[in-house]
C-alpha cells in the first residue's frame, strides 16, 4: 500500500475525553473513528489489525472442531422472554420495536438464538456433541461506555457455544476452549492471566475470565503469593474468621452521640473495628421498576460488601437492587441512619455475612439516633433471612485455597468462558433422547471474546510515548519503507524496487511515498507502530539502508539486500 494513495488522518491530539494511552494512539493514528458516545468505525489500518486477531481466532476455534455461523443482531423479544433474560438482563439490553409495535432486542449475546437452533434441529444423542461459533457485532447499552472500543455500546464479539450430552461433554469442550483462548491471547502477543469468575447474569456452574494485565483495566483480580490461585474479586471467596469462644454477655443500649460511621463509633467505645457490625441498606425493584421491598445487609465493620455476592444471595439481578432511600427505608423498617443495626428491624430482608455468626460481643446501631447496642449476638438477639457470604476479598486477606495472604492487581477482561449446565436448554427446551429414548436437556457452555477489546488491549500493552508498538501477528502492516527525499529520483526507485520485493515475498508493507517532511514521516512511522522500517536515504545510492526494529531504540545501517532478507526472515518469524 502506498501512503499517497492512503486514506490515512493522524492526529498530533487527541481529544480530551481520551485518557487510556490505548484509547489515544487507536484515535491520534487514526485507526479508529467515534460516532456518538460509545460507537466506534475501524479505519483501514485499524480494521486490518481487528481482522487479524479474528483470523487467529478463527484458527484456534476451527482448531478444535468449532463450525463457523453467522446469526443476525436483530432478536425477537419473545426468545428472551422464553429464557427469563427479557426482565433480567435490565437496561442494557437495547430494545427496539418494528413498525408494528413488535419487540426485539440488538443482541449483547447470543445464547437464546443459538439454544433455539438446537431446540428446533436436535432430537437424538446422535447429532451431539456440537459447538458452534461466530464473529459477529454486539450491542449493549452500558451505563457509562468508556475507554473507546473496551467498553463501547457496539463491539465485535467471537461467541461460541458447545452442546454436550452431559456434564463430562461439557468439561471437555470447556477444556477444549480454555486451551485455543490460552493460545489466541498468546499468538496476540498479550501477557494475560485465566482467573475464576463470576457467572453474572448469564447464570450456570463455573466460570473463567481471561484478563490482560493492565493497570488502567476495570477488573481487579485477586492472587496468592503462595498457591496458583487467581480470581476476580467479584467472586473470590473469603475465609472467615475463626469463631470466637467468648462468653456471651448482656446486651446494652449505650449513648453514642453524633456517631455515625464505623470509624466514629469503634473511637468513641475504644472498640477494633472487628467488634463492630457494619450496616448497608438497600430497596429492590420488580419488574416494572418499582420498589418491592427492603433489604438490610450486614458485615464486620472492618468488611466491605460485594455487591455481586449479594445479588447472588439475594437471587436478583444486579439492577434490580440499587442503595434505599432512607426516609422511606426508615418509615417501612424502623432503620436510622447512622445508627442501623440488626436488632429492632422490622419488615425487610436481613442479609447477615456468615462471619457474623460466630463473633461474640458485638457493637451494633440501636435503630435510635445517637445510640448503638454492645455486646450484641447472632442467635439470641438477632437473626439472618439469608447468612452467606458477602464480603470483599482484600489485600492482606487469607487466601481461600491455602491461607497465605492474597494481593490485588488490575487487568482487562478480554475473554471469558463459562459453563451454562442446563439453565438454557430447561428454561427454553432443548432436549435430546438418549440411547434408552430418555428424554434430558442438552449440556451448553458458552465463550466469549472481545474482538475490540482485544486489539486495544494489545495497544495497551505495547506501546510507548511516541506509538503504538504492535506484535508482527496484528499488526496492520509488518513493514514501512520510509523514503527520506521524494525529490530524489534514486532514492523513490530504490524504495519502490524494496517495497515490490517485499510484496513479491508476501510480505504486507507500506511505502511512505508522501511528500512531506522525513521528520514528519518518522513521527507517524512511530505512532502507527509498524514493527520493521527500512528508511530510505542518502545512503542508499551507496546500497545502504537503514533498518529499524520499532520495539528497539537504535537502528542499523546495513545493504540493501540484507535488509529485504532480514525483514524477509523477521516477518515469517513473528507472523
Ligand atoms: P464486562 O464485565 O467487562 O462488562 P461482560 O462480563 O459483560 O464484560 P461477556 O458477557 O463475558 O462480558 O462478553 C464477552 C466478552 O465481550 C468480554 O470478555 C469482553 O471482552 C467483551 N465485551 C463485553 N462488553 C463489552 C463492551 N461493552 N465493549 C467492548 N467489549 C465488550
Ligand atoms: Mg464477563
Amino acid at each position: 500500500m502506498k501512503l499517497s494513495k492512503m486514506h490515512l488522518k493522524t492526529l498530533r491530539e487527541a481529544p480530551n475525553e481520551a485518557v487510556l494511552p490505548s484509547h489515544i494512539l487507536l484515535l491520534r493514528s487514526g485507526m479508529i473513528r467515534k460516532l456518538a458516545s460509545g460507537i466506534y468505525g475501524y479505519m483501514h489500518l485499524g480494521y486490518r489489525s481487528i481482522r487479524k486477531i479474528e483470523q487467529i481466532i478463527r484458527e484456534e476455534m476451527d482448531g478444535i472442531g468449532g463450525q463457523e455461523i453467522l446469526m443476525s443482531a436483530v432478536q425477537p423479544a419473545e426468545l428472551w422472554q422464553d429464557s427469563g433474560r427479557w426482565f433480567d438482563y435490565g437496561p442494557e439490553l437495547w430494545r427496539v420495536k418494528d413498525r408494528k409495535g413488535a419487540d426485539f432486542c440488538l443482541g449483547p449475546t447470543h445464547e437464546e438464538v443459538f439454544t433455539d437452533i438446537m431446540r428446533t434441529d436436535v432430537t437424538s444423542h446422535k447429532q451431539l456433541p456440537v459447538s458452534l461459533y461466530q464473529i459477529q457485532t454486539k450491542y449493549r447499552d452500558e451505563v457509562r461506555p468508556r475507554f473507546g472500543l473496551m467498553r463501547s455500546r457496539e463491539f465485535i464479539m467471537k461467541d461460541a457455544y458447545s452442546f454436550d450430552l452431559d456434564e463430562e461433554g461439557l468439561d471437555k469442550s470447556y477444556n477444549d476452549m480454555y486451551g485455543a483462548y490460552d493460545r489466541i491471547f498468546t499468538r496476540c502477543g498479550l501477557d494475560f492471566r485465566p482467573v475464576e469468575a463470576d457467572n453474572g447474569a448469564i447464570g450456570g456452574s463455573g466460570s473463567h475470565e481471561f484478563t490482560a494485565l493492565s493497570e488502567y483495566g476495570e477488573s481487579e483480580i485477586a492472587y496468592c503469593t503462595e498457591c496458583d490461585m487467581a480470581a476476580t474479586v467479584e467472586s473470590a471467596d473469603c475465609v472467615d474468621d475463626p469463631a470466637s469462644d467468648e462468653e456471651m454477655l448482656a446486651i446494652e443500649k449505650v449513648h453514642t452521640p453524633g456517631t455515625k460511621t464505623i470509624e466514629e463509633v469503634a473511637d468513641f467505645l475504644g472498640l477494633d473495628k472487628k467488634q463492630t457490625i457494619k450496616a448497608l441498606l438497600f430497596e429492590t425493584y420488580d419488574e416494572l421498576g418499582q420498589r418491592n421491598g427492603f433489604v438490610a445487609a450486614f458485615v464486620r465493620g472492618d468488611r466491605d460488601c460485594n455487591m455481586i455476592k449479594l445479588v447472588n444471595a439475594l437471587d436478583i439481578p444486579e439492577h434490580a437492587i440499587a442503595f434505599a432511600d432512607e426516609d422511606a427505608m426508615s418509615l417501612a423498617t424502623g432503620c436510622v441512619g447512622g445508627f442501623t443495626g440488626p436488632v429492632g428491624l422490622h419488615d425487610c430482608k436481613i442479609v447477615v455475612d456468615s462471619e457474623l455468626v460466630g463473633m461474640k460481643n458485638l457493637c451494633a446501631g440501636a435503630c435510635e439516633v445517637d445510640h448503638h447496642m454492645i455486646n450484641v449476638n447472632y442467635g439470641r438477639d438477632y437473626e439472618g433471612d439469608i447468612v452467606a457470604d458477602i464480603k470483599v476479598l482484600k489485600e492482606g486477606d487469607k487466601c481461600p485455597c491455602c491461607g497465605a495472604p492474597v494481593k490485588h492487581t488490575r487487568g482487562i477482561e478480554v475473554g471469558q468462558v463459562f459453563k451454562l449446565g442446563t439453565k438454557y436448554s430447561e428454561s427454553m427446551g432443548a432436549y435430546y433422547k438418549d440411547e434408552n429414548q430418555q428424554t434430558k436437556p442438552i449440556v451448553m457452555g458458552c465463550y466469549g471474546i472481545g474482538v475490540g477489546r482485544t486489539m486495544q488491549a494489545v495497544v495497551e500493552q505495547h506501546h510507548d510515548d511516541k506509538g503504538i508498538i504492535w506484535p508482527m501477528s496484528v499488526a496492520p502492516y509488518h513493514v514501512i519503507v520510509t523514503i527520506v527525499k521524494m525529490n530524489d529520483e534514486e532514492q523513490v526507485s530504490i524504495a519502490e524496487s524494496i517495497y515490490e520485493r517485499l510484496q513479491a515475498a508476501g510480505v504486507e508493507v507500506m511505502l511512505d511515498d508522501r511528500k512531506e517532511r522525513a521528520g514528519v514521516k518518522f513521527n507517524d512511522a512511530d505512532l502507527l507502530g509498524i514493527p520493521i522500517r527500512i528508511t530510505v536515504g542518502r545512503d542508499a545510492a551507496q546500497g545502504s539502508v537503514e533498518y529499524k526494529l520499532r520495539r528497539d531504540a537504535d537502528s542499523e545501517l546495513i545493504a540493501i539486500d540484507e535488509a529485504v532478507e532480514r525483514a524477509i526472515k523477521t516477518v515469517n518469524e513473528e507472523k
